[in-house]
């Protein structure tokens, strides 16, 4: 047989379609246009089969914070695979990179307050560390004695994975739909989208305070001795790229600390540098029991997940607790470690996260923030390096395209033909840049943007949509 990087792009399209499954695809629709096939990459970049360059700002998907092309990555994935490719951890046994990793990552885990982070449950990804959550929140009630204590509030529009339980911790609608989602004791409150949802003359601080105010409404509505806990993403990533006002999460913390509910901080996207700091948390000043990771804690190069476990719940799991009956064969898996650690490495090295958090990150988003000025664009907003922006018929009165529009869509198809991944959601615009972006590559990345909303207007002009 042919090997497959010597296929055409015509003959991978069609192998492509005839045998492979791709997650969130409508096959119909890959069927007639065949998928884009990405053969390599390297720093900021991907190439495809045609050997077309593509500015990634979107790091795969949320995940390749140190670029591409990184060798390091991949001597530590060699040297690990030649020593101790694989063994569990169940059992009684251990392996020294995940002993590591879990020394490194309690280390790195900021304390606040009173929640310290000693502690680490190793998955392979998001929505199965998410699953992890679930199973670790209720165990955590039950051995107190409150097994009535079951429900997990989350918010619509958000994006907890893909398993039974993190989409049912999510709040996409069109998941909830195919499959009988969300789960029982699993329920939603209101997204803090203020270019959305904000009142005529309402504040986004007097939005972020109201909006908090719907988790007490909800805690209320079900009787606190029912709740459990309360997952969120620091900044919503698939939902849009949605950043709270600055009051929102001050609030949620006086919330759940007034009825004693678990507080869990799903950082898939927002840990490893994304805010300018190695978890969000710490970015915006709370006090998660739990914190989910995964994707850049490899910087995408190999699968691995987990869940910080804070003292809080550490403490009855671990001292009260038994055997918990939850675990992955490849919970703490040498090679992801050995990967995650020598990735850490490469962010401490070259100094990430602070890179994010000090100039680089304020040029970033002065950058970004010029977007404004377009006609097209609604609000331009970033945080650390996480943008995005709304696009709008009219700007002066916030109106919006409606659905059939498919404006996103067009724009998204503009910044693939001009060398450009940017992700649309509905009527956004998102980007999530590797944190390794020079001065050069910021100007590059928003001369690229400028130019795919420009020829965006164009073609919404010529279909008489504005
Ligand atoms: C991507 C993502 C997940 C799911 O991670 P997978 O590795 O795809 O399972 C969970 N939570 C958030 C916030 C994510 O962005």
């Amino acid at each position: 047989m042919t090997p497959p990087s010597q296929l055409s792009t015509q003959e991978i399209q069609a192998l492509d379609s005839a045998h492979f499954i791709h997650p969130f695809t409508d096959h119909g629709d890959l069927a007639t246009r065949g998928a884009r096939v990405i053969t390599r990459s390297e720093g900021v970049y991907v190439w495809d089969s045609e050997g077309v360059k593509l500015f990634d700002a979107m790091s795969g998907l949320w995940c390749v914070n140190v670029g591409y092309g990184r060798k390091e990555l991949a001597e530590a994935a060699y040297q690990q695979m030649m020593t101790l490719p694989f063994y569990n951890s169940f059992f009684q046994t251990t392996n020294v990179p995940a002993v590591k990793l879990a020394t490194k990552l309690a280390a790195l885990a900021p304390k606040v307050g009173d929640r310290s982070f000693q502690h680490v449950f190793f998955s392979s990804s998001g929505s199965e560390s998410n699953d992890s959550n679930v199973r670790m929140v209720r165990r955590y009630w039950d051995l107190l004695g409150q097994p009535d204590r079951k429900v997990i509030i989350g918010r619509l529009n958000a994006y907890h994975g893909s398993t039974m339980a993190g989409a049912s911790l999510g709040g996409m609608s069109a998941m909830h739909a195919q499959g009988d989602l969300p789960i029982p004791n699993i329920t939603h409150i209101g997204q803090p989208y203020y270019f959305d949802d904000g009142l005529a003359g309402e504040s986004a601080d007097e939005f972020g305070l109201r909006t908090a105010g719907w988790l007490e409404e909800k805690i209320l509505e079900l009787g606190a001795d029912k709740v459990a806990a309360f997952i969120a993403e620091p900044i919503q990533g698939a939902g849009g790229v949605i950043i709270p006002p600055a009051s929102y999460w001050p609030e949620i913390q006086r919330i759940v600390d007034k009825y004693g509910i678990l507080l869990i901080s799903d950082e898939v996207i927002c840990a490893f540098g994304r805010l300018g700091h190695w978890f969000a948390y710490e970015k915006f000043g709370y006090k998660p029991d739990l914190v989910t990771f995964a994707k850049a804690v490899t910087s995408g190069y190999i699968p691995l997940g987990g869940v910080m476990v804070g003292n809080r719940v550490a403490k009855v799991l671990i001292e009260k607790g038994g055997e918990f009956n939850h675990g992955y064969t490849y919970s703490g898996h040498p090679v992801a470690c050995a990967v995650a650690l020598a990735n850490i490495e490469i962010m401490e090295t070259e100094q990430l996260p602070q890179r994010v958090r000090g100039e680089m990150g304020d040029y970033f988003g002065k950058r970004y923030a010029e977007l404004n000025d377009h006609p097209l664009v609604g609000v331009a907003e970033s945080c650390g390096f996480v943008a995005g922006l709304v696009l709008v018929k009219n700007k002066h009165t916030k109106e919006r395209f409606v659905e059939d529009d498919a404006v996103g869509m067009i724009c998204r198809g503009h910044c693939f033909s001009n060398g450009l991944i940017m992700r649309a959601v509905g009527d956004r615009m998102i980007i999530a840049p590797p944190l390794t972006l020079t001065h050069a590559e910021i100007d590059e990345l928003m001369r690229l943007i400028r130019l795919c909303l420009d020829l965006t207007q164009q073609e919404l002009h010529q279909k008489g949509l504005i």
